[in-house]
């Protein structure tokens, strides 16, 4: 049979390596790192278990999906939750909110604790669901590069509402209009950095995004996020993927413009195509070095990184949830640092994340294990250990003010993950949570095709390229690239 090489064994390589062995590909996946799930990968420390990337989980049929083409029910081998609550947010004035996903609970909620008119929380959610039902066909189902994705009804369709899709005027100016509480344009604000962008740049097109939260529903899968490369890495191998660990991809090679293997440690590995996961700058800064550079792709500016702290924390919060938000309260001033002063805020955003609200055992009894994090800039050189001890003093201020706890002490074990931390364990360019930076209102075209246009069986998935970055677009990349290569 066919051949197919995938480098990298990210999410999105993972989808690849079960869609390529189900059109019959015998699959051999090439990972530097000793694991499968790059960013989605897990630690624990003396009893706690931390997922180490994503934690919030949304569009979860992407996963079951699968499980389906494979012939298998995913019921049984992946297990997942919807949320009621989504998140409890906390203001420094004692203000609490908690965001449900039945509309009618969140939009009493708002009115009660923000006095806001709860028919602006149902005009802004129907706002979203619009903007999703026009763009996702075009952007989040489709290759862009092809023109059938440009010629036909739906895209039509959009092109005529281009300005009700919120093109030509930012998330913040948009919220603004929708909401008269300011704290709940910050909420509501704070969907840019779910791709790492700022919303006071972003075009308000990004207010698509709460539509998965609220409208599809935000998920946990019950044994932590983690599981969701678990149980992707278990089906592959099932469907006869093989899977090489502590094996860097040298090189992709090609000859005549057409893509014959990769070079493993030395050696040639040949294949009839070769898929792409890792991240797409630096691929063709290395593996693809003597390769074309589509320069105009290598130059569009990056999405933010994230500081986390991994804290095993000896005592339980009950007002803390499992996705927890303690806001700025100068939120424009905290994206000013992130995406102008490439700086972080003295006052920042703190999203604690508690697996072990839903999962008691990611915790020993009486304990928390709190993922704790802040959007910080991509790794522009700056002096990270310098900004890192002033962010953890500025943290822990922020949690003492906000849940009038001293929180230090309370800290068993510590684990830190940074920019350049995340850079060298999944050779993410800058260290970026999702590859571009959605900040431009062009940003969705300027993404890499999920194939080569000069290079044939030369093919890209992963957060780096279309359609873009976080857990759904990963898997969604990867479909739209298998679509597009025939069966072995
Ligand atoms: P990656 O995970 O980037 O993996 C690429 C893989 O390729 C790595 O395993 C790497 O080792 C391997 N590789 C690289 N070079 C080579 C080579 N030369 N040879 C062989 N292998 C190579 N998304 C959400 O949906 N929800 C969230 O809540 C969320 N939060 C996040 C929080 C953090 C802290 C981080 C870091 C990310 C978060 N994301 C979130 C984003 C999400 O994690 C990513 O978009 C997604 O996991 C990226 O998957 P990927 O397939 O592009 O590959």
């Amino acid at each position: 049979g066919k051949k197919a090489i995938v480098v990298g064994s990210g999410i999105a390589g993972l989808a690849a390596s079960i869609r390529l062995a189900n059109k019959g590909y015998q699959v051999q996946v090439f990972e530097s790192n000793a694991y499968p799930g790059g960013k989605l990968s897990e630690i624990s420390i003396q009893g706690y278990r931390f997922d180490m990337g994503p934690s919030l989980f949304t569009l979860p049929e992407q996963v079951d999906e699968l499980f389906a083409l494979s012939g298998k029910t995913a019921r049984d081998h992946f297990h997942y939750k919807r949320l009621e609550v989504n998140c409890h947010y906390f203001w420094e004035d004692g203000t609490r909110l908690r965001t449900f996903a039945d509309r009618e609970a969140f939009a009493n909620e708002v009115q009660i604790n923000l006095g806001e008119n709860p028919e602006n929380i149902k005009k802004a959610l129907d706002k979203s669901a619009y903007i999703y039902n026009y763009l996702a066909p075009l952007f989040m189902h489709r290759s862009l590069h092809k023109w059938s994705t440009w010629i036909n009804k739906k895209a039509l369709k959009a092109y005529l509402r281009l300005g009700k899709l919120g093109l030509f005027n930012t998330m913040n100016q948009a919220n603004k209009n929708h909401f008269d509480n300011e704290k709940l344009v910050q909420l509501f604000n704070r969907y840019a950095t779910y791709n790492g962008s700022n919303p006071y740049q972003t075009p308000a097109t990004l207010n698509i995004i709460p539509h998965l939260e609220f409208n599809r529903g935000a998920y946990f899968p019950e044994k932590g996020m983690h599981a969701i490369t678990q149980s992707l890495y278990t089906l592959a191998t099932d469907l006869g993927v093989s899977f090489s660990f502590n094996k860097p991809v040298d090189k992709i090679v090609v000859e005549k413009q057409v893509t014959k293997g990769v070079v493993v440690q030395g050696r040639f590995q040949a294949s009839d195509l070769v898929v792409n996961n890792m991240d797409m700058v630096n691929a063709y800064k290395t593996i693809l070095k003597d390769q074309d550079q589509p320069t105009r792709f290598l130059q569009q500016p990056k999405s933010s990184s994230a500081l986390i702290f991994y804290w095993g924390i000896r005592k339980e919060f009950p007002e803390l949830d499992l996705h927890n938000i303690l806001f700025s309260e100068d939120y424009a001033g905290e994206f000013d640092h992130i995406f102008h002063k490439k700086s972080i805020s003295e006052d920042p955003t703190v999203y604690i994340n508690i697996t072990s609200v839903h999962k008691k055992d990611d915790a020993p009894e009486n304990c928390m294990n709190w993922f704790t994090m802040i959007n910080v800039p991509n790794n522009q050189g700056q002096n990270w250990e310098l900004l890192k001890a002033r962010a953890r003093a500025s943290i822990i201020h922020k949690i003492n003010r906000t849940l009038h706890t001293d929180i230090e002490p309370l800290i068993a074990v510590e684990e830190i993950l940074d920019p350049i931390t995340i850079e060298s364990k999944t050779s993410s360019a800058n260290g970026a949570l999702y590859g571009n930076s959605s900040n431009n209102r062009y940003a969705a075209f300027l993404r890499h095709a999920n194939f080569s246009s000069s290079i044939k069986g030369l093919y890209f998935c992963g957060g780096s390229v279309h359609p873009g970055g976080g857990i759904p677009l990963c898997l969604l990349s990867a479909r739209i690239m298998c679509d597009l290569i025939p069966k072995a």
